[in-house]
């Protein structure tokens, strides 16, 4: 019989529909790695089982979980407390368990902020941001934490895009511009960093984002959040400009890596991490 000493320690993902979730064996990875005794295991939590399923983990002692929309809303009132991005975005995507508290965090912008900085610095910068849904939100909450000049927000339905900047203006004191998204948008000519942070290209690599591709220029960092397939359609126009381009594997990958620090501690290396979800994704 095994002493309690030796189960492993638990994190999970709670997500509806977790079958084939990349993320396990990324997340697995870092633990062999660093030769962690840590599991992640994936479970499809159904909208009406989240708080059993917050219940049971507190029962069963888990050391956190990651959540997939819609739970990243509607775990907060299940939770102990926030932390500041957590509660500047208004969702956790990352529970962490300090003491014998949950405390809800969110890692998606960290992640993309991490990637972002690997190649340029958005403080004083000039930002073009496709979207206003949840990861839109939370890259540019993170984003704009660090000091643009400017970030117009670019979404097809207004009022999620006018939300979100007064959101952004008021929180953060930002100058925030909001455009209706009809026909081919075309970037100002200022413009350091284009992000898309809608979900247009996840699983369709040909579907186009309605972009003036003259308007792409070589000094910009064109970004995408979509991480499947990774070179989407943008970037490959971008790259194909002379632009820096950044995928979303990376800010998977780092919001990951945020994920394993909050719960064991460990800095875990990235590149052992990419590996292991590009093997999972067939990339
Ligand atoms: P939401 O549903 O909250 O938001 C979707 C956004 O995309 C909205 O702004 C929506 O516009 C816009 N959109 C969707 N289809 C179209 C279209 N045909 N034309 C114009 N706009 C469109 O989704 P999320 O924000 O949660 O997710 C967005 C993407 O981010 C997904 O692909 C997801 O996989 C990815 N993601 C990546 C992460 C990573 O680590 N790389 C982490 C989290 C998310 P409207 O408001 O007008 O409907």
């Amino acid at each position: 019989m095994s002493s309690p000493d030796f189960l492993p320690s638990l994190v999970g993902s709670l997500s509806v529909g977790a079958a084939g979730n990349p993320t396990v064996a990324m997340v697995e990875a870092a633990f062999r790695h660093h030769g962690l005794h840590w599991r992640y295991v994936n479970m499809e939590v159904p909208p009406a089982g989240l708080a059993d399923a917050v219940r049971g983990a507190r029962a069963m002692g888990f050391r956190g979980f990651n959540l997939s929309m819609p739970h990243k809303v509607a775990v907060i009132p299940l939770l102990d407390g926030l932390g500041e991005s957590a509660t500047l975005i208004g969702a956790v995507n990352c529970v962490v368990r300090r003491g014998e508290q949950l405390i809800g965090e969110n890692t998606d912008g960290k992640g993309f902020l991490k990637s972002l900085q690997e190649v340029c610095d958005p403080r004083g910068k000039n930002i073009v941001m496709f979207g206003a849904g949840g990861a839109a939100r939370a890259v540019a909450v993170e984003v704009g934490l660090t000091g643009p000049k400017q970030i117009t927000i670019v979404n097809r339905d207004e009022s999620r895009g006018t939300a979100l900047a007064d959101h952004l203006r008021e929180r953060l004191a930002l100058s925030v511009a909001f455009v209706p998204w009809c026909g081919d948008y075309s970037l100002p000519t200022d413009t350091d960093i284009v992000i898309n942070a809608t979900s247009i290209g996840l699983y369709e690599a040909d579907v186009r984002l309605a972009l003036s591709l003259d308007s792409l220029k070589p000094n910009m960092v064109v970004a995408d959040v979509v991480f499947s397939p990774p070179q989407t359609r943008l970037l490959r126009a971008a790259a194909a400009r002379g632009c820096r381009t950044l995928d979303g594997l990376g800010m998977l990958v780092n919001q990951g890596v945020i994920g394993v620090q909050y719960w064991t501690g460990v800095n875990p290396d990235p590149t052992a991490m990419r590996r292991a979800l590009e093997e999972a994704m067939g990339i």
